[in-house]
């Protein structure tokens, strides 16, 4: 089994480390050969307009696209959920409002309730988006004043926050089960 980890820009070291601290082999993706029999994917966050030059630069925008088509599971987090969105690489039916709560200085933690995941999960958001709209296929997990902040479609899992930064590794533990599980 092993999981990828975009790595084009962004917090992309803290997913890799904390997804070997739970037992995972993980590959770093930054040309289209490094997808090639991934198990699963992590999209990290950092800054969406510099991760979306890094993917056309690289050519990634269709093999990213197949490898979420595949059905193989997809973590995205904070730039990686608006990764996904029907204004980027356009295989979620969702739209982020990007910086959604504020700047820097209106970053925030939060401990949430996800379904799947026992007890809370601590929530560090820097910066974040929140969905802004999404179709029928896309499941709300979590919300923050009304607006989502973790959601599933279909092999995609999104949150808009980094659990990565807070040593909270549950959300990882998830993909990682749905990623044994296919
Ligand atoms: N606000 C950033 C963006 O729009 C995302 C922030 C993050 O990934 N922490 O790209």
């Amino acid at each position: 089994m092993v999981v990828g980890v975009l790595a084009l820009q962004g917090d992309f070291e803290a997913h890799s480390k904390m997804l070997q601290d739970l037992g995972a082999d993980v590959r770093e993706v930054r040309v289209p050969a490094d997808l090639e029999g991934l198990d699963g994917l992590v999209m990290p966050g950092g800054e969406s307009t510099t991760m979306t030059l890094g993917i056309k630069r690289e050519g990634l925008g269709d093999p990213l696209r197949d490898f979420v088509r595949s059905g193989k599971p997809v973590l995205g987090t904070c730039a990686g959920m608006i990764m996904l969105d029907r204004e980027h690489l356009g295989v979620m039916d969702t739209v982020c409002r990007r910086n959604a709560f504020g700047r820097q200085i209106r970053s925030f933690e939060e401990d949430l309730e996800i379904p799947g995941i026992d007890g809370t999960v601590r929530a560090v958001f820097i910066r974040a988006p929140w969905l802004a709209e999404y179709g029928d296929a896309v499941e709300i997990l979590a919300s923050v004043d009304g607006h989502p902040v973790a959601a599933r479609q279909d092999n995609m899992l999104v949150i808009s926050f980094h659990p990565e930064i807070a040593g909270e590794s549950r959300v990882h533990e998830l993909f990682l089960k749905n990623v044994a599980a296919q």
